[in-house]
């Protein structure tokens, strides 16, 4: 039985309703609970995000991509010389 969120227009309420069918509750909007006006709308769970990335829209992740690629370019012969060229300093 699904249970899906809504909001109430006439009062500001949220609430869920469970339906008993998936039939149901395609297309209805249940009573508020609170004022009794059926002038409520479902509303869309946050959870579900576009593209499923986490979070991160399409430019962080390209940022993100680009960070881990020049790290994965480089090898640990070259990540030990950059480390200590850093170290030397002006002698
Ligand atoms: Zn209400």
């Amino acid at each position: 039985m699904p249970i899906y969120d809504y909001h109430c227009q006439a009062c500001d309420t949220a609430f869920s309703h469970l339906w008993r069918t998936l039939a149901a509750a395609a297309g209805a909007a249940p009573p508020c609970p609170a004022c009794g006006s059926v002038d409520t709308q479902r509303v869309v769970s946050q959870v579900t995000v576009v593209g499923g990335l986490g979070g991160l829209t399409p430019a962080e992740k390209t940022a993100e991509n680009a960070h881990w690629e020049r790290v994965a370019k480089m090898t640990p012969k070259e990540q030990i010389d950059k480390l200590r060229a850093g170290k030397k300093g002006p002698a």
